[in-house]
């Protein structure tokens, strides 16, 4: 009987970098995926998983305009506002923000 083959050591993964866009609004490379999504045109943050970006995404052409963030206190910094589908909660809160 054939030993099964043991899987090839991951090196590749260990060495990626995701690219996330910084308080400055500039782009830097981390070894950890961002935990937040953007739509740069509008300057929205949002879940990865957000229904109405996933929606975006299949429709095509936004995954060009997507950015990630290392977290919400960057997006926030870079000057992005919760997604009124996803994060409703913090939405409504930076509504109701006096600007
Ligand atoms: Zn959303």
């Amino acid at each position: 009987m054939p030993t099964p083959k043991k899987p090839a050591p991951q090196d590749a993964d260990s060495a990626k970098t995701y690219t996330l866009l910084g308080a400055d609004r500039s782009f830097y490379q981390s070894d950890t995926p961002g935990t937040l999504g953007g739509y740069r045109p509008r300057k929205i943050y949002g879940r990865l998983d957000c229904p109405s970006a996933i929606r975006a995404i299949t429709r095509g052409g936004y995954v060009r305009h997507r950015v990630f963030f290392a977290d919400e206190a960057t997006a926030i910094a870079a000057g992005y506002r919760p997604c009124a589908a996803c994060l409703r909660e913090k939405y409504l809160l930076w509504k109701a923000l006096p600007l």
